[in-house]
């Protein structure tokens, strides 16, 4: 019998939809599968057998009493620990959020329930969504199936893991500086972050507001282009979000796959020159650009002189974001609360509920942050970062003018042994050093699996201009239709 976790989401839903196969069956696969090997990945951090199970029945109810299923329905996803579950534990990767379970459903989360998706869990992911590893979660790393001693990237790992070691053929992410894409990458699978606005964040706990953008996570292009067209879209329940309808990325997917970039033309960055970045992702990066050519493409060189001060930029204005977001956490409204022994000042309970519930890099970004926006330093740092944003999106404007859409390397470097950068907060945080542009322009990038690099997958990731997320959808389809899909060695 084929294994059900091997197959892509697309062809789940037409066995589901033709009654080849139940839901229940393909979720029953994913639980097993789950059982099997999670305690060596650490993917999920809560597992929702009642609840996936009850989800899977009503689609094959539905099936049976003839009503149309849509193209995703009865397949099963895995949702970052970030985004609200109505009943559902919700962490955030924090102890401060321990045992909380909220009394709503993210919008993206309704959203996956009317398609008929099969919600499995909760996937682990750095505190808060802060770091590229997962080792900032406060419930332990997730390990990489390519090989368990490496990291998974983060702050998404848990749901690219998930994905790679065939738990769940679909996960949900978030992406404030890359993190869909960098995990997406060191795990040979793919992750798309949307035009920021273009996914509703109702719902997404808050880490920097006008940058956070929860997005698709799949094994292959169209799958994520599928999973992007349910939950994207306008939200009236979020204010930055834009009231269009989300771009035809699954028509772009297929038009991709057919392996045709006639007529499209492809920027590389001349400032990413690769260094810092390791020799083998170069390589790769330089072989996928001859094969994009191959099939079509026009390859230029652009300038985007303001990039290479970006990861700075990021790196002020996320913290100050974060100090702000970060103060409803006081031990009066959620989760955790520390100290209330009735001899204690309320100042003295908050503080010593921080104290307790966040680990070191969340405290380490909320004093970045709180300094950032002080009285004094607020020109110098936060002021001086939102003017670099700005040039930061004119290169991008410009540079669009001249292209259909830019390509790097997704990562500098492939999955790393846990415990390589933890000693030193700024080696983990140049994971991001091609992917933050992206996130401070607001616009849409994906990462595709390219190739490998000692044995280990390397991403290209392609950037398109705002609302034209299809054209990436397009031109890592086409990519995609060379390479095809990575396996991991067995696990
Ligand atoms: N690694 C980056 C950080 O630590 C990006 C995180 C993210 O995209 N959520 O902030």
């Amino acid at each position: 019998m084929t294994d059900l976790t091997r197959m892509t989401a697309t062809d789940l839903a037409g066995l589901v939809a033709s009654g080849e196969t139940s839901a229940v069956e393909v979720t029953r696969a994913h639980l097993d599968r789950i059982a099997a090997v999670d305690d060596r990945v650490h993917a999920f951090l809560h597992v929702d057998t009642e609840g996936a199970l009850a989800a899977a029945r009503a689609v094959d109810e539905r099936r049976a009493a003839g009503e149309q299923l849509g193209p995703l329905a009865g397949v099963p996803v895995a949702v970052k620990d970030v985004l609200t579950t109505k009943g559902v534990p919700t962490t955030v990767g924090s102890k401060i959020l321990e045992g909380w379970r909220p009394p709503y459903d993210a919008t993206i989360v309704q959203r996956l329930q009317a398609a008929g998706t099969v919600m499995l869990g909760k996937t682990n992911m750095d505190e808060f969504a802060m770091g590229s590893s997962t080792e900032y979660s406060a419930y332990g790393p997730t390990h990489n199936p390519w090989d368990t001693d490496r990291i998974p990237g983060g702050s998404g790992g848990g749901s690219a893991a998930a994905l790679a070691a065939y738990e769940a053929p679909l996960a949900i992410g978030s992406d404030t500086g890359g993190s869909i894409r960098q995990p997406g990458a060191v795990t040979g699978t793919v992750g798309a972050k949307p035009t920021y606005g273009g996914t509703s964040r109702y719902g997404l706990v808050a880490f920097s507001s006008s940058l956070d953008t929860p997005g698709p996570c799949a094994r292959t292009v169209l799958d994520a282009a599928l999973l992007h067209q349910v939950i994207g879209g306008h939200d009236p329940r979020d204010s930055t979000s834009i009231p269009q309808p989300v771009p035809d990325v699954v028509a772009a997917a297929k038009l991709g796959a057919t392996g045709d970039l006639t007529g499209v033309k492809l920027g590389i960055v001349k400032e990413f020159t690769g260094e810092g970045a390791e020799p083998g992702v170069m390589a790769a990066f330089r072989e996928s650009v001859d094969t994009l050519a191959k099939l079509g493409a026009e390859i230029v060189e652009v300038s985007c002189p303001h990039f290479r001060y970006a990861l700075p930029a990021y790196y002020l204005i996320a913290p100050s974001e974060c100090s702000s977001n970060l103060a409803r956490f006081d031990g009066v409204r959620f989760g955790l609360r520390v100290g209330d022994d009735g001899n204690r000042s309320l100042e003295e309970v908050m503080s010593l509920t921080r104290e307790a519930g966040f680990g070191a890099e969340v405290k380490r970004r909320i004093m970045v942050g709180t300094y950032a926006l002080s009285s004094g330093y607020y020109d110098a740092y936060y002021g001086q970062a939102q003017k670099v944003r700005t040039l930061i999106t004119r290169d991008f404007t410009t540079a669009f003018e001249q292209v259909d859409a830019l390509i790097s390397p997704t990562t500098p470097f492939v999955a790393f042994p846990i415990g390589a950068r933890t000693a030193d907060p700024y080696q983990m945080y140049l994971a991001d050093l091609f992917t933050i542009p992206t996130n401070l322009y607001g616009g849409p990038g994906i990462s595709v699996p390219c190739g490998l690099s000692e044995g280990l997958p390397v991403g290209l990731q392609v950037m398109a201009p705002t609302m034209a997320d299809d054209r990436m959808y397009r031109v890592a389809a086409a990519l995609e239709s060379v390479v095809g899909t990575f396996t991991p060695p067995a696990l």
